[in-house]
This record gives C-alpha cells, sequence and structure tokens, in this order.
C-alpha cells in the first residue's frame, strides 16, 4: 500500500518531545516532511533546526528572538519565512499545507494552539498534558466535533491506547469490558529519600530523573509526582472514565507503561524501554507501524519488575490532582496554574521542594468553585488562579527575602 507522505507541524520543537520527534522523523525521510516548527524564545537552537531541516515555517515569540531568527535566514539564505508569538501558533497550527502537529509546547502555553490544531480537524499528536487538564471536556468536543485525530504521546496514555481494541470510544470503555485503567509511575528521583530530606533538595536533584530524560519542568512534575496527577487527569479526560477506576501504580524500573485491566480478569501492559521516539513512532504513522531507533527491550537484563502503591503522603501532589479531579469546575485549572507558578519558583530558587504542594493545596482552595464552559473562562480561571498563586507565592517567601 502506497501511503501519503505526511506534513507534519512541530509545536515545541526546541524541547525535550521536539527532539525525539525529530530523531524519529529523521529516520524515514520518505514518510515525513516538515512543515513548521515552533520555539518560545530558544532562537539559536530553532536556527540550527531550520538552516538543517528548511522548513516552510519557523515560530518565535516576537521582538529580539524574532529579529535575530531572521537576521541570521537572511545572512544564510534560508528561506524559511519566520511567524511570531500566538498569531504564528495559531498559524502553523491550523495551516491546510499540514495535516499532523504534534503538541509539544510545555504548560497551558499550549492550549490555543494544540485546540486551534484540534479545531481545524488535524491528527494532534498529544504531548503537552496541560490543554487536556484546563480544559477537558471542551478539548474533548472540539476533537469529536472537528473530525480530528487525538493520539496520546504520553508514554502512559499511549500505552493504555495500544491496549485498547483500535475501535474504541471514549464513551464506550465500560461495554467493552474495561474495569480499571492502571497508570505506572516510576516514582521519580526521590522514591526512597527519607521523607525529612526533601525539604533541602536542589532543583538540579529534582530535574535527574533516573528512567527519562524530559524538560525541566516535567521533571519537577516527576519529582512531586504532580506528573501522574496531571496524567491522572489526562486518562479521565482522553479515555472517559472517573478518578475511582484509574490507579496510579509505582513501578521503578519504567518498563511496563501503563495496563488496562478487564473484567474477565486479563490485564493488557505495553512494555519497551523507557525512551519516547516509541510512543511518538507508534502515533506518527499509526496504525502502521515504523522504526523508532530504540534499543529493543532486553528482559533478561531487566530481570525483575516491581510494583508499590503510590505513597499519597510522601506524594500530596498526587492527592491534590484527584481532589481536583474530582471537584471538577475550575479545581484542575487552579491545580495546573498553580503547580507552573510554584514549579517555576522553585527552578529559580525561590521555594522550597516540600512548599509546592502547600502552595498549590492553598490556591485551589483559595479560588473556590468557578463555572467553565468556554475556552475564554478556561483562560479567565486560569489567569487568575496564576494571580492568587503568585501573590501566594510573595507572601509567602516575602519573609525569607
Ligand atoms: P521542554 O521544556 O523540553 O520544551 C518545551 C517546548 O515548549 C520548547 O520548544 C519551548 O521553547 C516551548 N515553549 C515553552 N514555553 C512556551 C511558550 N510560552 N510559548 C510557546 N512555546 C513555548 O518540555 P518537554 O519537551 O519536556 O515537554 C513538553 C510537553 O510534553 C509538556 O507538556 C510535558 O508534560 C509533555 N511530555 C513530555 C515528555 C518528555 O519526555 N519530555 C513525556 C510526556 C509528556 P524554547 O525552547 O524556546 O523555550
Amino acid at each position: 500500500m502506497i501511503r501519503s507522505v505526511r506534513s507534519l507541524t512541530l509545536l515545541g520543537a526546541t524541547g525535550s518531545i521536539g527532539k525525539s520527534t525529530l530523531d524519529v522523523v529523521a529516520r524515514h525521510p520518505d514518510r515525513f516532511r516538515i512543515h513548521a516548527l515552533t520555539a518560545h524564545r530558544n532562537s539559536e537552537r530553532l536556527i540550527s533546526l531550520c538552516l538543517r531541516i528548511a522548513p516552510r515555517f519557523a515560530v518565535v515569540e516576537g521582538g529580539d528572538a524574532a529579529r535575530e531568527v531572521q537576521r541570521v535566514f537572511r545572512a544564510e539564505g534560508c528561506r524559511t519565512e519566520v511567524l511570531e508569538g500566538l498569531q504564528g501558533l495559531l498559524q502553523v497550527a491550523t495551516d491546510p499545507e499540514s495535516d499532523t502537529v504534534v503538541a509539544g509546547i510545555v504548560g497551558g502555553a499550549g492550549l490555543l494552539p494544540t485546540l486551534a490544531a484540534v479545531q481545524a480537524g488535524k491528527r494532534v499528536l498529544l504531548a503537552n498534558k496541560e490543554p487536556l487538564v484546563m480544559a477537558g471536556s471542551l478539548f474533548m468536543d472540539a476533537v469529536r466535533e472537528n473530525g480530528a485525530e487525538l493520539l496520546p504521546l504520553d508514554s502512559e496514555h499511549n500505552a493504555v491506547f495500544q491496549c485498547l481494541p483500535g475501535n474504541f470510544s471514549r464513551d464506550g470503555l465500560t461495554e467493552l469490558g474495561v474495569r480499571r485503567i492502571l497508570l505506572t509511575a516510576s516514582g521519580g528521583p526521590f522514591r526512597d529519600l527519607p521523607v525529612e530530606t526533601l525539604s533541602a533538595v536542589t532543583p538540579d536533584q529534582a530535574c535527574a530523573h533516573p528512567n527519562w530524560s524530559m524538560g525541566r519542568k516535567i521533571s519537577v512534575d516527576s519529582a512531586t509526582m504532580m506528573n501522574k496527577g496531571l496524567e491522572l487527569i489526562e486518562a479521565c479526560r482522553l479515555f472517559g472514565l472517573p478518578g475511582s477506576r484509574v490507579e496510579v501504580v509505582v513501578h521503578p524500573q519504567s518498563v511496563i507503561h501503563s495496563m488496562v485491566e478487564y473484567v474477565d480478569g486479563s490485564v493488557l501492559a505495553q512494555l519497551g524501554n523507557p525512551d519516547m521516539r516509541t510512543p511518538i513512532a507508534h502515533a506518527l504513522d499509526y496504525p502502521a507501524r515504523i522504526e523508532s531507533g530504540v534499543e529493543p527491550l532486553d528482559l533478561f537484563r531487566v530481570g525483575r519488575l516491581d510494583f508499590q502503591a503510590a505513597d499519597q503522603d510522601r506524594f500530596p501532589c498526587l492527592r491534590l490532582a484527584y481532589e481536583a479531579l474530582a471537584e471538577g469546575g475550575g479545581a484542575c485549572i487552579a491545580l495546573n496554574a498553580a503547580n507552573e507558578v510554584a514549579v517555576d519558583a522553585f527552578l529559580q530558587g525561590r521555594l522550597g521542594f516540600t512548599d509546592i504542594a502547600g502552595l498549590i493545596a492553598d490556591t485551589v482552595e483559595g479560588f473556590g468553585a468557578c463555572p467553565v464552559s468556554s475556552v475564554d473562562d478556561v483562560l479567565l480561571a486560569d489567569r487568575e488562579a496564576r494571580r492568587l498563586a503568585g501573590s501566594l507565592l510573595d507572601a509567602l517567601v516575602g519573609g525569607h527575602a
């Protein structure tokens, strides 16, 4: 069968997901063409990618970053057109010349471009979980109404996707005999550290994940287990199950990427080396399977697979995510916004590791309930929650300044 060449827009090309995606794509020059690459401020990396790949468009934040990219392109005779800021992101996310959008921006900044790609009916490969946490049912309704194809890149959700029958519908998992989703978690770098030492851990320690190589924000999220909390919410939204039917299982080897338990007692798992190129390759050419460059899994070297329950006292962020999911309304938006503010403050050395959960809890509690029935409501709630988290942060760290 001859398959048409896919034309890709890569949102967040300069990040970790961007790097892994470009690695897989480079192995299949006959299958994929890069239409657009986007960055935020890392103009140096964007320039080097564009000089090598020559996409039709490059997007970068306006101002100095954009001027620098344009200057180098002119000097090098590179014909890639430079677009700026959110307008540029929206343009490339919806461009009819591209059929597939990889959502690899970090945080809530990915919401509007990713949603725009969905509304344009694209195949969307979703790594950026925060939009789904923030806009939940609005996002999933947009997928259905616009005939978009949403394929999860997060390794856990991609694993669940692979363990479900090919024709599953998000409203029909119970009819298919699915009892639960078992979401695996490595437990991050601090799984076995004495709890009383956690308050002193540094950003570099938090970013040194034992199994996965990722961007700094998601690495800190993994260390607090808020990443698993966001993934729990993501799983409920993607697969249409309540939080009570998604269990987090700590599995330190990160070889099983998640499991689906059926009513007959079967548990299906997807295994592989912890390398994002596997889920990326799976989704890029789905349903075809393509080489990803990932080493075959050597089960004899792995030797054993361990499992334990997630300790919500050690990792209060996970409990906060379950609670926000149950509360609904704006609670998940506040959770996500406060987490972004707290992680940023931790990475800047302004907030201690164990204060992250407290700041999130206080923000969600102070934010209260709010109706969310449109994207404008989401954006407003996000802004308000960030403002509240920012002022709580100032009050908290002001005393230490
Ligand atoms: P990185 O920090 O490595 O990369 C983030 C990308 O987003 C960069 O290209 C960055 O540009 C861009 N970006 C940052 N802020 C903005 C903004 N305001 N507007 C536009 N673009 C922006 O993150 P990761 O690749 O690790 O993660 C990306 C997403 O994928 C996250 O949501 C994460 O949770 C999810 N994910 C990541 C996994 C991984 O293995 N890394 C695994 C599963 C999910 P610049 O470089 O210019 O700052």
